[in-house]
């Protein structure tokens, strides 16, 4: 046996089967990840869009290490200037007012729902409206929130106060606001629901019916957040604020973190005793997110974000001009789906066989979110072995 197969075996047995995992993996170093055997791969999931920096950044590593030797967790009994440091440049380059830190992205979704209620409470407004395909966690409220039947089948009672809208059909959304609704919730690119940005009409819009409505404006952006789209969250691609908005997966590039940042007037909602989290924000975490912050800011990573993803887009742009069955390429920066006809996993697939490590959103979106300091000729062999599994899959002969 050898020891990927080890590692399948033990996993299997001991491991709760929520996901059907694909190689195995020891060691990772920028946009290349090893398995046990010595095989590398190039990642373009890169944890699924949590890895910016790439895989061990040295700056990160460092930052890691120095933390972990001096106080990894002191809990929120008790100050702690890490967590000041990164509220602090979090709310300068967004909204100017406080953040609330927890682990993951559900959490931080799931703050940001009780941050609208409690808002709302007062005037007896609970309702979040949310958008179809959206993807918002696992917990039992952010799955009610998730526009998703597949996520909520099965785990009935769902919590009540979320209503549906139709993503970018503004129509929809006006249609779905009553005398409860408190919130509009909404990733400006969505993600799992399969790599689709927002219209500027939509985002505007939205914003529009909110400040009519005297809705608070929320933005998922725990995966299109932290540079991944070019900015360093996917909003500010829009003329318009949110009144919140989340993040987790990047943030702190593997360290278990989420966050939930809120505009001034939002900023002191919550009081002691509202929310909580013993994790949330321990110095580990926000070391690792400070270093993330500063290889963004030092590698000019937006910058890079932006120009790679269009050569990367126009690249794959090719082979919706070569294949019939290969539809189109949308996303943001790094954010890139490819819609396939037919199955996105056989794609995903075909890749992985080819050296390529790159995840499905939805049945016919195959996602590619590599590290935002991916080099150019990294890209060109991305490029490659696409093209590679692509005629593997439709045949090069199909044009
Ligand atoms: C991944 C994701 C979540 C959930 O994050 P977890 O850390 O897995 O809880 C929420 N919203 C969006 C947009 C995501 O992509």
């Amino acid at each position: 046996m050898s020891k990927s197969e080890g590692i399948v075996e033990l996993v299997k047995q001991y491991v709760m089967n929520t996901y059907a995992p694909d190689v195995a993996i020891v060691s990772g170093s920028g946009c290349k990840v090893r398995d046990p055997e010595g095989h590398t791969y190039l990642d373009f999931t890169a944890g699924i869009a949590v890895h910016n920096v790439g895989h061990c950044h040295p700056k990160v590593v460092k930052a890691i290490q120095t933390q972990a030797a001096t106080l990894v967790h002191c809990s929120n009994l008790f100050y702690n200037a890490k967590q000041a440091l990164l509220a602090q440049r979090l709310s300068k380059i967004s909204l100017g007012g406080k953040c609330f830190f927890c682990n993951s992205g559900a959490e931080a979704n799931e703050a940001m729902i009780k941050l609208a209620r409690l808002w709302g409470s007062e005037k007896g407004k609970y309702e979040i409206i949310t958008m179809q395909n959206s993807f918002h966690g696992r917990t039992l409220a952010t799955l009610t929130a998730t526009g998703q039947t597949k996520v909520q089948k099965g785990f009935d009672p769902l919590p009540i106060g979320f209503a549906y809208a139709e993503f970018n059909n503004l129509d929809s959304v006006k249609a779905a606001i009553n005398e409860k609704t408190v919130a509009i919730m909404l990733e400006a690119v969505q993600g799992e629901g399969g790599v689709l940005p927002a219209t500027e009409e939509f985002m505007v819009g939205v914003r529009k019916l909110c400040d009519e409505n005297g809705l608070l404006m929320l933005c998922d952006e725990v995966q299109c957040g932290m540079g991944r789209t070019g900015k360093w969250f996917g909003w500010q691609h829009y003329p318009v604020k949110p009144d919140a908005f989340s993040l987790a997966k990047a943030i702190a590039d593997g360290v278990p973190m989420g966050a939930l940042v809120a505009s001034p007037a939002l900023s002191d909602v919550f009081k002691p005793g509202n929310h909580a989290s013993t994790f949330g924000g321990n110095p580990l975490a926000c070391a690792a997110a400070l270093a993330v912050l500063d290889v963004i800011e030092s590698e000019k990573l937006l910058e890079q974000a932006e120009k790679m993803g269009a050569l990367f887009v126009e690249g794959l742009n090719g082979f919706v001009e070569k294949y019939d069955q290969v539809l189109e390429v949308r996303g943001k920066g790094l954010m890139v789906g490819l819609v396939v006809e037919g199955s996105a996993k056989e794609i995903v697939d075909a890749c992985r066989d080819m050296g390529l490590l790159c995840c499905v959103a939805g049945p016919h979106v195959v996602r590619f979110v590599p590290p935002l300091n991916i080099k150019e000729s990294n890209l060109e062999e991305a490029l490659e072995m696409i093209g590679d599994a692509l005629d593997e899959h439709f045949g090069s002969d199909s044009e």
